[in-house]
Order: C-alpha cells, then sequence, then structure tokens
C-alpha cells in the first residue's frame, strides 16, 4: 500500500485562518480541496508538502451566488456541483467541463479550485516514486533531465484542468486571497507556459472565487478528448465561446486545453463579422489547430492529436450555430451524452 509522506494538518473555517497559515507556513505548505489529486501524488511522492491546510470546513469557500448576469463560484464547490446546476446552464461550457471531470466520484470530491491548480501531467512523471527512481527521476521532481526533450531546460508536462480552457472561454476571473491582499484576475493570467511552475498564482494566495459574467447572447461548448470516455484526463480539448447578433458573431473565443503547459487562446478574430458558415469555420478551425503542438507525453500520438484539434474546433463552432450533434460525425457522437446538461 502507497502512504502519503509525514505532514501537518489544519482545517480552519476562515478564509482570514487560511491565509494566516499559508503567509506563516510559506511553500512548504499546500491548500487541500477534495485530495483527488494531490494526495494520490503525495502518496507517488510527486508532490510533498509538509502542511496542508484543508478548505473543506470554510463555509463561504462553498456558496454559490449569481443571477441570470453574472455568477460567483466559491472555489470549494464539487464539480458534481457545477455539472448538476440548472442556473449555472447559461455558462455551457463550465458546465460541460465540470461534467467531464474524471468519474462521478471523483467530481463529487474534486473542487473547482483543486481542478484550476490540478498538476500538469506527463508519461514520466505520472508513475510510482520506484518507477521515477528506475529513470533517475526527471526535472519536475527529483532529477535534472527532461526526458521528453533531453536538451531542454525547461519541462513540458501538460496542463490537464478542463475547467481552465472553459472558464477563459467564458473570459471569467479568479479571487486571489492573501494576507491583507485581494487581487482578481482573468483565468487565462493564472497560468505560466512551464510544467513546473505552471500556476502564477503565490504560495500564500488562496483561489477564493471564480467570477463569471454576463452571459447573454454568448453560446459556448466544450469538447474533451480522452482514451476512456468515463474516467481519464483531457489529452486534447476545445473550449468555445461565440456571441452573436443576429446570424453574425460579433465576439468569439477558442481556446485549447492538454496541448501545453497551460491553456492556449487561439487567434479567432477572423469570425468577427461573419456568420458562422462552414467556409469561415473551416478557415478558422485550419488556422486556430496550428496552436495545438502536442508533445509526445501523453497518450494517443501526436500527430493524429493535431489533426483531432483541427476537427475539435470545427465540430465545435458548428454546435454553437446550431448544428445537430448527431450530424457531426462521431467525434460529435461522444458529446452526445451532454446534450442532457443543455
Ligand atoms: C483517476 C483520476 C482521473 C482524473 N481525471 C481528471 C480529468 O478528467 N480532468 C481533470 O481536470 N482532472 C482530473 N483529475 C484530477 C482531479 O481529480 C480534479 O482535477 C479535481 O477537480 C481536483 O480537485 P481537488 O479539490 O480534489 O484538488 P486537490 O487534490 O485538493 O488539489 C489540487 C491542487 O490544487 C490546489 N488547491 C486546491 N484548492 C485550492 C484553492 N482553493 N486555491 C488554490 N489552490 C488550491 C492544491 O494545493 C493542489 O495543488 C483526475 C484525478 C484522478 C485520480
Ligand atoms: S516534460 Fe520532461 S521534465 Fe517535465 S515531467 Fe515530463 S520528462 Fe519530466
Amino acid at each position: 500500500m502507497m502512504r502519503c509522506p509525514e505532514f501537518r494538518y489544519f482545517a480552519p473555517d476562515t478564509v482570514e485562518e487560511v491565509v494566516k497559515i499559508l503567509a506563516e507556513e510559506g511553500p512548504r505548505a499546500s491548500l487541500l480541496g477534495g485530495g483527488t489529486d494531490l494526495v494520490p501524488n503525495m502518496k507517488r511522492r510527486q508532490q510533498t508538502p509538509a502542511v496542508l491546510v484543508a478548505t473543506r470546513r470554510v463555509k463561504e469557500l462553498h456558496n454559490v451566488e449569481n443571477d441570470a448576469t453574472s455568477a460567483r463560484l466559491g472555489s470549494g464547490i464539487t464539480l458534481a456541483r457545477i455539472a448538476a446546476s440548472p442556473t449555472l446552464r447559461p455558462w455551457s461550457a463550465l458546465v460541460r467541463a465540470a461534467a467531464q471531470v474524471a468519474t462521478p466520484h471523483i467530481r463529487n470530491t474534486g473542487t473547482l479550485g483543486g481542478n484550476l491548480c490540478v498538476d500538469t501531467r506527463c508519461n514520466y512523471y505520472d508513475q510510482s516514486y520506484e518507477w521515477r527512481k528506475a529513470i533517475d527521476f526527471c526535472m519536475k521532481k527529483d532529477g535534472g533531465v527532461c526526458w521528453v526533450a533531453p536538451g531542454s531546460p525547461r519541462c513540458w508536462a501538460v496542463s490537464s484542468t478542463d475547467c481552465a480552457p472553459a472558464l477563459i472561454a467564458l473570459d471569467a476571473q479568479v479571487e486571489l486571497v492573501s494576507k491583507g491582499q485581494t487581487r482578481i484576475v482573468p483565468v487565462a493570467q493564472l497560468y505560466n507556459d512551464d510544467g513546473i511552475e505552471y500556476l502564477a498564482r503565490r504560495p500564500d494566495e488562496l483561489i477564493a472565487s471564480v467570477r463569471l459574467g454576463d452571459p447573454t447572447g454568448w453560446r459556448s461548448t466544450y469538447w474533451k478528448l480522452r482514451r476512456r470516455e468515463a474516467f481519464d484526463f483531457p489529452v486534447l480539448s476545445v473550449a468555445a465561446a461565440v456571441k452573436l447578433e443576429g446570424d453574425r458573431v460579433v465576439e468569439a473565443r477558442v481556446v485549447f486545453g492538454a496541448v501545453a503547459s497551460r491553456p492556449v487562446v487561439a487567434d479567432v478574430s477572423a469570425l468577427i463579422g461573419n456568420r458562422l458558415d462552414d467556409a469561415s469555420i473551416e478557415r478558422v478551425a485550419d488556422s486556430a489547430s496550428k496552436l495545438a503542438k502536442p508533445l509526445d507525453n501523453t497518450d494517443f500520438t501526436l500527430g493524429w492529436r493535431k489533426r483531432v484539434a483541427k476537427a475539435y474546433v470545427s465540430g465545435a463552432l458548428k454546435e454553437l450555430r446550431g448544428d445537430d450533434l448527431e450530424t457531426l460525425g462521431l467525434l460529435a457522437r461522444r458529446q452526445s451524452m451532454l446534450r442532457v446538461l443543455s
């Protein structure tokens, strides 16, 4: 049986107490949401915090406040709650992303804050301690070399959060609270393009909430590629959001997940002012998918994942213009179970 290394455990009742402990303990402390990512990582010695600060007893982190034009989601709410919430359906990309994380058990425990900070992934890193020791570890933890790109000075582990690309497509913000300070930043600014230092959040900061803006006129969706539909992390995802006036696009965002160490925002400005017709969708899908440059450190062959990137952008935009999912072919049929959520 794999056991966690020793740690000190705090379970405070208020945000003030949480950030006080984070300020005192510094980088040796980690926040603990549902623990569905951190605890297995601790057992494999990928992450070895000396102090855990649990957020589950902090009531205000479990609040959801929303009306037709905005939402404020406490970072401690579970993914299952987001997936099941009728009032969050106008922010469809987020609901769909949350509904596709892992398994029902994990969604019942895993939190929104934990999902945004989930560790980056790589075939050479997501292994037992003994496996990693047998290859003399790697740069991300305990070693000196990157086995994916041995000459590289940086780690290329892959951002694998489902909710972050969806929230970036929705132009959401996070509320970061530390002792005596609160800052509100776009979700896109939470991430660095680095597999080790993948978060721009400071160690003394708690993600307290996620803010969503007015969804009026917007349509959004989230498409996810993974080997086992009922279980796996994304190996490619596309979050897309468009705002329509009549049949013309006035704003649009497309964000890739799981193709780099952070979510990647595509330039889809060519859609603005146009109808979502086949020609403009294919043009944008072609240029956007060039940004998806997955490395050979997760599941499936990278050449195939690149091809799927284009198909997913195209399929997601066609879904947003109103095409029936069944008509969008095999890739879309995999998403069809999600129609119950829309
Ligand atoms: C079998 C399996 C399959 C999985 N599949 C997926 C998947 O498909 N998609 C996916 O996205 N994830 C997946 N996960 C990862 C994980 O379960 C989810 O991302 C989950 O939402 C993490 O939330 P948590 O509350 O359990 O995070 P935790 O494990 O508690 O924490 C994760 C990280 O977030 C930090 N953290 C937690 N709360 C906060 C906060 N409020 N502010 C700042 N930092 C915080 C922690 O310190 C830690 O670094 C999977 C995990 C397993 C075991
Ligand atoms: S990308 Fe390289 S350094 Fe990063 S986890 Fe993989 S092998 Fe390790």
